[in-house]
């Protein structure tokens, strides 16, 4: 059978197919246990997050993460590779000494709605500060950018808005002066002071944040080793999965990552791309490097962003991504000009986070089954 037929239709269908493969596992193996968070919405009383737990059976010597929909609109890809992880590599698991932990769909508003952000606007991956002045940390290149980027009015068309994109990037780097490389940073860090801009990080913690952190704070107690993968899509080549560490050292062990990757040999699986690589970027509040602040001393942790390339890193795919951005961010707080408007803008926005190409979800699939079958071998 396909690889196809992890990939849900949507939101609901994802939970219920979660629900199914939690429910067979639990009654065949008493050791694993759901939970689920309500997030509290203002329109919208069925979006949960659901955790799956299965501890270790003797000796807890390391807690695998596997997390899903931090970006809502990513959790097509992120549930479809969960299930593949419950349905075929759960026998891979030496369940004596490693406990497994599935985060499923951390923004199922986002999931839903077919939104990056929250219901909030929040990007939660730039929600998980430690303290709270990480709420306050300042994004001096957005400053000078965002009477440019929230536009008070409602969303164009697609054709439109790339117009209007070029017109902002020749702003930004003719009379503000911005270089790419200052622009792209600029953008993508998170921002903590417009709620209505791009990649708002919030003022505090969004409840699913608040709840999740500590969630796993007590699942990670009795393991020496944390390790965690965050699945994603919508950044870097194209076909390709990008493994990025976060800058933090200690969320990197290297014994860790040593043993678990061999980085140079499995170049035909994944690129270990760190954040100061062409297009990529650096972040504060991200998710994976949250878990060293959650451990004691002597625990050891290893985080990763999975990340699936959809449009690519060249220029234009650069623009046509910040375009989308942009343009689901204005019709969302402002609406659009035309039900024709929306429809085209959404369905460029699900292209780039949710490619409908069959060749592009099947190797997202495979590249992740053979890499995470091979860590398993190692753990
Ligand atoms: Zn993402």
């Amino acid at each position: 059978m396909s690889d196809l037929r992890y990939f849900p239709e949507d939101y609901t269908d994802a939970r219920k197919r979660f629900h199914e493969a939690a429910e067979n596992l639990t009654q065949a193996d008493g050791a694993f246990s759901m939970e689920s968070f309500q997030v509290p919405s203002r329109r919208d009383q069925g979006l949960f997050v659901d955790y799956l737990l299965m501890p270790a059976k003797r000796t807890p010597e390391t807690l695998l993460v596997l997390v899903s929909g931090v970006h809502g609109m990513e959790a097509f890809t992120g549930s479809a590779l969960q299930q593949m992880f419950l349905r075929e590599l759960l026998g891979d698991v030496p369940r004596d000494r490693v406990g497994v932990l599935i985060v499923h769909c951390l923004n199922p508003f986002g999931f839903k709605y077919l939104r990056r952000s929250t219901e909030n606007n929040v990007n939660l991956n730039r929600n998980f500060g430690p303290t709270p002045e990480s709420f306050r940390i300042p994004n001096p290149g957005y400053q000078r950018l965002a009477d440019l980027l929230t536009p008070r009015a409602p969303a164009p068309q697609p054709v439109l808005a790339y117009a209007s994109m070029l017109k902002f990037v020749a702003t930004a780097m003719g009379p503000r002066k911005f270089s790419g490389a200052e622009l792209n940073q600029s953008l993508a860090q998170g921002q903590f002071e417009y709620p209505h801009g791009l990649e708002f990080g919030g003022k505090t913690w969004e409840p699913q944040t608040a709840h999740f952190i500590q969630f796993l704070k007590d699942a990670a107690k009795p393991y020496r080793n944390l390790v965690m993968f965050d699945l994603h899509t919508g950044l870097g080549d194209r076909y390709q999965l990008h493994l990025i560490p976060v800058e933090l050292p200690e969320s990197r062990d290297p014994e860790l990552v040593g043993r678990l990757f061999d980085i140079e040999s499995e170049k035909h699986l994944y690129a270990y791309t760190t954040s100061d690589a062409k297009g990529f970027y650096r972040t504060h509040g991200d998710l994976n490097s949250l878990p060293p602040s959650l451990v004691t001393g002597e625990q050891k942790t290893l985080t990763l962003t999975f990340e699936f390339g959809t449009l690519g890193n060249g220029p234009l795919a650069k623009l046509q991504t910040l375009t989308r951005i942009l343009l689901e961010n204005q019709g969302f707080h402002q609406g659009y000009v035309s039900e024709k408007a929306k429809r085209q803008a959404q369905d460029e926005y699900r292209e780039l986070f949710f490619p409908s190409e069959a060749k592009w979800r099947t190797n997202a699939v495979e590249r992740t089954r053979e890499t995470l079958h091979r860590v398993l071998g190692r753990i």
